[in-house]
């Protein structure tokens, strides 16, 4: 019996640590999308707009999406409970509605006036007034991609296909030996031994949270829209580059929030980065590290 108390009060606890996880992350990604939204409305304000006003406006927008890109997050546990990877399609659905309206927001514009869908390194970029849909590449994506495929062994097009993100193989991850999976971009590495069952689903799931987490900063990349717009003024050429080519600053933003300000994923730092708890906690419910 106190044998039987004490596992109770044992998984409670562990319960409760784990329930206190929501509230932080839903905090996390509502304010991203409004600070990054505020901050880019203030810079792209149009020139009879009072700045507080503008970061009043881009503020409360990227909330907005910032709370949609937190479900669309979440939305990638249903590939762990059901054991179905095409769930990430939906999941990447609702996380780019709610990271199209952070960029709207950061940009200035009418919340609802650009929608985007990342496939690869390919962001398929809808604009609603123009009726308009244009593939456009992202190259830091595609480094990270790149980075991937020259580790890997192998391009599992079936799974990519189900998840509709990249997904390689390799008998070893040679950068970081201790892992079963790591994300590096829009796509994944995973080792020869995770290819089925429970496990699999489990870390699937986690890995497109991190998938989605490269992308959470692209508020930023609307911070240089006016040195962008007076670029392609003076160079035609630029101009013409920019319709085809996006600057995902948002990839390099990543990268510096998980290796410098979250110390990631060495040793015990690896329990303790929000982005390690994020992933592990909205894909199965548990944190990084068990207590
Ligand atoms: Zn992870």
């Amino acid at each position: 019996m106190k044998r039987l108390c004490f596992i109770l009060l044992f998984a409670f606890g562990l319960q409760l640590g784990a329930q206190n996880l929501e509230p932080k992350i839903i905090a996390y990604n509502t304010l991203v999308g409004a600070i990054t939204g505020g901050i880019g409305s203030m810079i792209n304000k149009r020139k009879e707009q009072k700045w507080h006003k503008a970061f009043a406006k881009g503020f409360v927008i990227g909330a907005g999406g910032g709370a949609m890109v937190y479900s669309g997050k979440k939305l990638n546990s249903l590939i762990a409970q059901k054991q179905k990877l095409s769930y990430g399609w939906v999941s990447r659905a609702v996380f780019s509605a709610g990271n199209s309206i952070v960029e709207n927001a950061a940009a200035n514009r009418l919340f609802w006036s650009q929608w985007h869908y990342d496939v690869g390194f390919i962001r398929l970029e809808y604009k609603t007034k123009e009726n308009s849909l244009i593939p456009r590449f992202m190259p830091s994506t595609f480094g990270g991609l790149l980075f991937m495929a020259y580790h890997s062994t192998s391009f599992d097009y079936r799974t990519s296909l189900r998840s509709g993100t990249f997904t390689f193989y390799t008998d070893k991850i040679r950068y970081e030996p201790r892992l079963v999976g790591s994300t590096a971009s829009n796509g994944f590495l995973f080792t020869d031994t995770l290819t089925g069952g429970k496990i699999f689903y489990d870390t699937y799931a986690h890995e497109m949270v991190h998938a989605f987490q490269f992308h959470e900063f692209s508020g930023i990349n609307h911070f240089f829209d006016k040195p962008s717009a007076k670029l392609q003024q003076k160079y035609p050429l630029y101009k013409k580059l920019s319709k085809w080519i996006y600057i995902d600053a948002s990839y390099e933003s990543m990268l510096v929030n998980y290796f410098i300000i979250n110390q990631g994923p060495k040793g015990k730092l690896y329990c303790r980065n929000y982005l390690e708890n994020e992933a592990e906690f909205l894909s199965v419910r548990r944190c990084a590290c068990i207590p």
